[in-house]
């Protein structure tokens, strides 16, 4: 059986580049396709039974960008006939199987932001999805500005992290982000004005992205027919329009909150309360007490509560 990896969608039409023979293809897909999916929430809790389900369940899938696909050929024309088991399934961009997240942010316009950097980290933690971190236009701000940044982004580095600075306009920095897309699919994500396009052409001078910056930016209207397609970089694929333009938690109570902290779970063993502490108000709390010494950026758990308060508040409106 023959298999091909999808690097391109427009509507119903995939391109396809076989696995061991690298030959591009054109196919198309014979309807909706029969797929065992895992509920996304499934590794939550246990109490939520209504939205929560524990075992696979089958659904009807389309081939999407990121699969790997058996295919055969009938004349002239090429069939998807089964999609292989994905990793992961994003919906915007609709691309599978990344491996990373690539998470922008600017030092200036707009400023840099603790807050969306913690917020990003959860929900890529929630989903499983590898976060490496791009701090943009350093050649915007002054040395004070840049040391502020650099300093507590030093926490995030002791967490496992990787930190890369760059200057897109002037290709410095690029070189050294080069390896990190070996053998990967990589999704680039932040805030409009960050500068992902900007990015992707220093990475990629061939391609020239701007325009279709602008046609986002514009809205729906211009891009009427659906268009996703990875790039051929240093060995691994990069999509071409970003992701997670809104950041919202697929989170329903605060106490699922603190899982996803890494450095809070270590620290929680050490709690009066211990894997019981919400690190808000319980004495004797661990993290609070880190907070407090400096260990923990006071920035960092100010985020915590208020996105504590964020899922609260999501709640009330079910
Ligand atoms: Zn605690």
């Amino acid at each position: 059986m023959k298999t091909g990896f999808i690097i391109k969608q427009i509507s119903n039409q995939y391109t396809l580049k076989d696995i061991d023979t690298e030959t591009i293809l054109i196919a198309q897909a014979r309807g909706k396709f029969r797929y065992m999916k895992l509920d996304e929430s499934s590794s939550f809790n246990k109490n939520v039974t209504a939205r929560t389900k524990k075992e696979p369940k089958t659904i009807m899938v389309s081939p999407k960008v990121g699969d790997y696909v058996n295919y055969e050929i009938d004349g002239d024309q090429v069939w998807i006939t089964n999609i292989k088991p994905r990793k992961s399934e994003l919906e915007r961009p609709d691309v599978v199987n990344v491996d990373q997240v690539l998470l922008v942010f600017s030092c200036v316009r707009p400023d840099f932001s603790f807050y969306l950097l913690d917020k990003f980290l959860v929900i890529l933690n929630q989903q499983h999805l590898p976060p490496v971190i791009v701090v943009s236009k350093i050649d915007l701000v002054d040395d004070a500005t840049l040391k502020n940044i650099q300093e507590g982004m030093a926490y995030y580095e002791t967490l496992g992290y990787e930190v890369y600075y760059v200057n897109s306009k002037q290709r410095i920095g690029i070189d050294v982000l080069a390896h990190i897309f070996k053998h990967k699919i990589t999704v680039l994500a932040g805030q409009t004005g960050v500068g992902k396009s900007t990015l992707l052409n220093a990475l990629m001078p061939k391609l020239n992205l701007k325009t279709q910056e602008i046609s986002f930016a514009l809205g729906r209207g211009k891009h009427t027919t659906r268009h996703t397609e990875l790039y051929l970089y240093n060995e691994g694929y990069i999509v071409d329009t970003p992701g997670f333009s809104k950041i919202t938690f697929n989170l329903y109570y605060p106490d699922q909150l603190r899982l996803l902290y890494p450095d809070f779970i270590k620290l929680s063993a050490t709690c009066r309360f211990n894997h019981r502490c919400i690190h808000l108000h319980e004495p004797g709390c661990a993290v609070k007490e880190a907070v407090e010494n400096g260990e923990i950026p006071i920035s960092r758990y100010e985020n915590y509560c208020a996105f504590i308060e964020e899922i609260k508040q999501q709640k009330l409106k079910f």
